[in-house]
């Protein structure tokens, strides 16, 4: 397994590289953007750890540019800013975790287990070599369509990639149809258990999967929101009925 730190404090890159090379990683280092992305499309990596303040590039500016070539190599974000404005947008940038300096170093090395242990499981479902239970899902709905193996979501004729982290979001959504998920459940079930998010970061991924998903997102048909506990996902058939059964009361 190989790891591309992109880091422009070099204490830190090789005291990063020197750890993770104890526990079995290969460990490629950058320490800008252009060498990173060189390296990215050079070499095999199956795992990125990215810096945010770099020189010249910004690491969202990596973190998009590595996702406009590979959208499920795990990215995780290492960096002193601590907004959660900085975090939504790294996410929004394509990244899957988050984690601010100062930070623990087995907790950062627990993240890349699950990161890459995670990986590998979506990327088996993908090419249909997991059990064979789960291969080859199709997910109709009436206004869209899910592709787990191209990770998009298609519209009519539009289709859009997902993230790893969408994706495991939307089809946690739908692996629970019809039950009400509370955003703490949503957490430890999807993210990590301790991944630096908040319930607020949910509610962003759930904005941007309406986005994508619902043909009025003001007005979602498929990913509801329960007041006061987290989301229910349904079909978006029942969500007509509903409306018009409540119509009638009125
Ligand atoms: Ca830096």
């Amino acid at each position: 397994m190989r790891i591309l730190i992109v880091e422009d404090e070099e204490a830190l890159a090789s005291g990063l590289k020197f750890n993770f090379e104890q526990e079995g990683y290969d460990v490629l280092l950058a320490g800008d953007g252009p060498t990173a992305l060189h390296l990215f499309q050079s070499e095999t990596v199956n795992l990125v750890i990215l810096d945010l303040m770099l020189p010249g590039m910004s690491g969202y500016e990596i973190c998009k540019a590595v996702r406009l070539v590979d959208r499920l190599v795990p990215i995780l974000v290492l960096s002193a800013r601590t907004l959660s404005e900085d975090k939504m947008h790294a996410f929004d940038c394509g990244a899957d975790q988050y984690i601010t300096k100062p930070f623990a170093l087995p907790e950062l090395l627990n993240r890349i287990r699950n990161l890459l242990e995670r990986h590998k499981t979506l990327v088996n479902a993908t090419q249909g070599t997991s059990d064979p239970a789960s291969v080859v899902e199709k997910f109709d709905y009436e206004h869209f369509r899910l592709d787990p193996q191209s990770f998009e979501v298609v519209v009519g004729d539009r289709r859009q990639s997902l993230t790893t982290q969408e994706m495991q979001l939307l089809r946690y959504f739908i692996a629970h149809q019809g039950d009400v998920l509370p955003r703490h459940q949503i957490l430890e079930d999807v993210w990590d258990q301790n991944a630096d998010v908040t319930t607020r970061t949910i509610d962003n991924f759930v904005l941007r999967l309406r986005k994508l998903i619902e043909p009025d997102p003001a007005r979602p048909r498929y990913i509801l929101s329960v007041r006061g506990t987290g989301y229910r996902f349904i079909n978006g058939e029942e969500a007509t009925t509903t409306q018009k059964t409540a119509w009638r009361r009125n």
